[in-house]
């Protein structure tokens, strides 16, 4: 029989699960709140349950504690990337970046990817599995404990697309801002797709206050297909649809990711195409400077092309910002971690 994930219960779902048990309510409080407040990484913390409870917790349910297998600090930002090994073996990676107005943690929402964008490190060796909520809430969870830090924002933007994950991402927010667990406001979590139309509808529909980042990387459908397969599918009128929808539905501005690939997509005549595609949205535009990866040959735009970027974004009444880089000695770019561990293995 398969164990039950504890961690990815709610409390509704743990008050039935402990009463199935035969344990009293108090049981089910006592453990929600080891595990989502006290953030406790092993049974055995939890030390006002009996031994006997503890035994028998751990025949038959799984414990979703991460391991920390490697944890790099940034001697230029102070910005912390952590490799956590699951369960199974496999390994992710999760980043802990210092900001003005709080700590904030990028998650990875699958174990690899399948999505395929061209230029990410992240998909390159395809989807091993979906990453369970628990293994969502953990890399937060044990960041927290591991920093010492507080953290107060929240971005779904590490390996992964987590609208092809859709259930286990929704059961994670709802677990996050819980008020008896760690109760991150929606308002600082954000979600960042390639563009997976049905679930941003969907989404759209549940009528969250998480703030939705569409990566689009490119102003007309010709050229997003070059670098994003999942533009097969959907077509970039489709998207933007999409996001107006996802505005409509819930008054949060959505975010356009927007990376600036060298000779690519990053002419004036790509900005002008952009302003027009996302003519009177309320939005807002974050600008990335690629990040080259090896595999690829793609590189990153000069510096004065990016700020004329900016700047036509910018006198067509855009809010527009561009993405300052973090952690760059310590492979801060997504995916690059989990990489280079798992090539250093097989050469093991
Ligand atoms: N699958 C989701 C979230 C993960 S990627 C998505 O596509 O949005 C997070 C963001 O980083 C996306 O905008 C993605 O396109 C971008 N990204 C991935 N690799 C990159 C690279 N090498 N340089 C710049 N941006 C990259």
């Amino acid at each position: 029989m398969e164990k039950t994930d504890i961690k990815s219960l709610d409390y509704e779902e743990l008050q039935q699960f402990m009463a199935s048990l035969g344990e009293k309510p108090f049981r089910a409080k006592q453990l929600y709140e080891w595990m989502h407040e006290k953030l406790a990484a092993d049974l055995d913390e939890m030390t006002n349950l009996s031994k006997g409870l503890r035994k028998k917790l751990k025949e038959i349910t799984d414990y979703t504690s991460l391991e920390v297998v490697e944890r790099l600090v940034s001697g230029i930002d102070g910005t912390e990337k952590y490799l956590f090994r699951l369960s199974d073996g496999n390994v992710i990676e999760s980043v802990l970046m210092r900001y003005h107005h709080g700590n904030s943690v990028c998650i990875s929402s699958q174990v690899g990817c399948r999505m395929g964008c061209r230029f990410c490190a992240s998909t390159l060796g395809g989807l091993t599995r979906n990453l369970k909520p628990s293994e969502m809430l953990d890399q937060i969870y044990r960041i927290q404990q591991v920093s010492g830090e507080r953290v107060s924002n929240i971005v779904v933007m590490g390996t992964g697309e987590p609208l092809d994950n859709y259930d286990n991402l929704l059961k994670f927010i709802r677990l996050l801002t819980d008020e008896h667990g760690l109760n991150i406001s929606q308002r600082n979590i954000t979600v960042s797709t390639c563009g997976i139309v049905e679930n941003i509808r969907r989404l759209a529909n549940e009528k969250l206050q998480i703030t939705l980042a569409l990566s689009l990387h490119a102003s007309n459908q010709e050229k997003r297909l070059q670098l994003m397969p999942v533009a097969n599918k959907y077509d970039i009128h489709e998207v933007i649809d999409a996001c107006r929808y996802y505005f409509e539905q819930t008054g949060r501005r959505v975010t356009f990711e927007y990376s600036l690939v060298g000779g690519v997509n990053d002419t004036k005549e790509d900005a002008k195409e952009l302003t027009e595609l996302i003519h009177g949205m309320n939005c807002h535009v974050n600008l990335i400077p690629v990040n080259p990866i090896r595999e690829r040959d793609y590189v990153q735009s000069n510096a004065h092309v990016i700020e004329a970027f900016k700047e036509k974004l910018e006198r067509s009444g855009l809010t527009v910002t561009v993405r300052r880089e973090m952690g760059r000695d310590i492979d801060g770019a997504c995916g690059q971690l989990r990489r280079k561990y798992k090539e250093n293995q097989r050469l093991a």
